[in-house]
């Protein structure tokens, strides 16, 4: 496995346990993190792009490259994007991208004008290069978030929430990208949307409370739902009595008034309830419950 995860924890200065003796094996291609806010999602991610240091007792390996003992040749091959990237005034897309070239290490200015080229290229925003990356839309600085990672050709990419706060277009054009660059290379990518997960990830992990909760593909985890989730349409009145009675995965609003509710069961729970395809928001409700 490329990168390689074991017994990984990091507790805050305030005592606050954000990972607890988290393992993981991560495969090339994208892999999807998927967990509520406070899972502990940017906290592993900060740690591998070692910008933060875990407790003691954890190993970090990637492709043979030791992460804690040599952060040097880690920042060498990798890429990442924080959840808040910021953006200095008043430079283009190209002229800040050659400053970030000379930071890595970029010395010619041959060199750097070609890869600055093929970046923009890639990232689709060639054809905006003299625009200032300030008056971008959200897609775009995104889009410009992995144009400035991809300097230095890095084998592992890791992006922190990319898709919050783009409209769906952004967010498909944003996630078309990422799919393009796992062909290569692994991606590591965090999210609380379901859906990014499901239409983009040949893997995942479901994280909860500094532990992985369930570690699987997509496709697999919702097959193994297959034949045990049940719908219930209702009247609002019922709502809060169905869900002591039934404890359901996910309760949904229809615009005629009645309600629906979507049951994980082996068995028809009762009369009414009609049988479901699973989807992958199911698999997530279901784990966030059990755990
Ligand atoms: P996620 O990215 O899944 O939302 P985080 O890694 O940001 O999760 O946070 C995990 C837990 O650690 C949360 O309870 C959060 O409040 C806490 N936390 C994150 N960063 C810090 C910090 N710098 N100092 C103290 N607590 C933190």
């Amino acid at each position: 496995m490329p990168l390689t995860i074991s017994t990984l924890s990091k507790t805050y200065p305030s005592g606050l346990k954000a990972l607890d003796e988290l393992s993981l094996e991560i495969g090339s291609g994208m892999f999807g993190l998927l967990g509520p806010n406070g899972a502990g999602k940017s906290t592993l991610m900060r740690i591998l792009a070692t910008l933060q240091q875990p407790d003691a007792g954890a190993s970090l390996h990637f492709e043979g490259i030791d992460l804690l003992k040599s952060p040097t040749e880690v920042r060498k091959i990798l890429g990442y994007l924080p959840q808040e990237f910021g953006v200095y005034p008043g430079l283009t897309a190209e002229g800040l991208l050659d400053y970030l070239a000379q930071l890595k290490g970029i010395r010619q200015r041959a060199d750097r004008t070609r890869r600055v080229g093929e970046v923009l290229e890639m990232t689709k925003l060639y054809e905006h290069r003299k625009k200032q990356v300030s008056r971008f839309s959200g897609g775009m600085k995104q889009r410009f978030g992995i144009a400035q990672l991809l300097l230095n050709n890095p084998r592992l990419i890791i992006v922190d929430e990319p898709t919050a706060g783009l409209d769906p277009a952004e967010r498909n054009r944003f996630l078309h990208l990422l799919r393009e660059l796992s062909a290569s290379r692994t991606i590591l990518f965090s999210t609380h949307i379901v859906e990014d997960v499901r239409d983009l990830c040949t893997d995942m992990a479901i994280l909860h409370g500094g532990r992985v909760r369930l570690h699987e593909g997509p496709e697999r985890a919702v097959a193994h739902m297959e034949g045990r989730i049940w719908t219930l349409s209702f009247l609002p009145s019922d709502l809060e009595a169905y869900k002591a009675l039934y404890q359901p995965l996910s309760v949904h609003y229809h615009a005629d008034q009645w309600l629906s509710m979507r049951v994980y069961a082996p068995e028809k729970p009762a009369e009414g309830f009609v049988p479901a395809p699973p989807q992958l928001e199911d698999v997530y409700f279901r784990v966030l419950a059990e755990s």
